[in-house]
């Protein structure tokens, strides 16, 4: 099987196309959501009806969760909360039951999913260290864990007791019966490592590989959709440069 990981969407329609265009091109079996469709950008309806279409299975995002009152914005920063507001008043009734309904993990033989973390996932952590990363390891028991959140792409390996940032886009578990791996595929709708170019990830597990693909989108289209409703300048800009 073929599967295609997409995180962090952020209702950037521009982005979320480009990326769906380069899975069918490649072709995978499912596309598997982890969470944040919604929050930031300007079509967070339309971005949902399309996951809801494509995806076999959606997590809720810490941003889905505050556009339907699940969360609170408080620990949001004031541009987040600018967006949560609009992206609450715009969303429809029936998009934002189904978003209200997901849940926040998801787990099959071979992997586990959380938007956030394996360890509470729905208390929305951060893994920005090795450390937060060796301690998540033991709060999943299948060989892969996969999340996104920090709209960081990053394929960290434990390999026995040995724990380190992969440097490359791609990873085989093949011959490696003791590799355990906690991979962030990063942001299809609002990459943060200097890289403005969309992220997603396809695991075939036939192969036993892992590969992180970068995709560009049409950010200007995306900006003055957003400029249009009045979304705050800083999140305007930090699409261009990937911050
Ligand atoms: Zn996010």
């Amino acid at each position: 099987m073929r599967f295609a990981f997409i995180s962090d969407i952020h209702a950037n329609l521009e982005a979320l196309e480009a990326v769906l265009a380069d899975i069918d091109k490649k072709g995978v079996d499912e596309i598997l959501c982890l969470g944040d469709v919604v929050g930031y950008g300007a079509n967070p309806n339309e971005c949902a009806e399309i996951v809801v279409k494509r995806c076999k299975s959606v997590l809720l995002g810490n941003h889905d969760a505050a556009a339907t009152n699940l969360l609170t914005t408080q620990h949001f920063n004031i541009h987040a909360k600018i967006a949560i507001e609009w992206t609450a008043q715009t969303l429809t009734p029936s998009i934002k039951s189904y978003l209200a309904a997901l849940p926040v993990s998801k787990t099959t033989d071979l992997i586990t999913m959380a938007h956030s973390t394996p360890y509470e996932p729905g208390m929305w952590y951060y893994i920005t260290s090795l450390e937060e990363a060796a301690f998540n390891f033991q709060f999943f028991d299948t060989k892969i864990c996969l999340v996104g959140h920090t709209h960081i792409p990053m394929i960290i390996a434990l390999d026995d007791e040995d724990i380190y940032v992969h440097p490359e886009k791609q990873i085989s578990y093949k011959e490696r019966e003791d590799r355990k791996l906690l991979i962030n595929i990063g942001s299809v709708g609002q990459p943060r490592d200097r890289n403005p170019n969309s992220s997603y990830g396809i695991l075939d597990t036939e192969e036993k590989i892992f590969s992180l693909h970068r995709i560009p989108y049409n950010i200007s289209k995306t900006q003055a959709k957003m400029k249009k409703i009045k979304m705050p300048d800083f999140l305007v800009n930090r699409l261009a440069e990937g911050r």
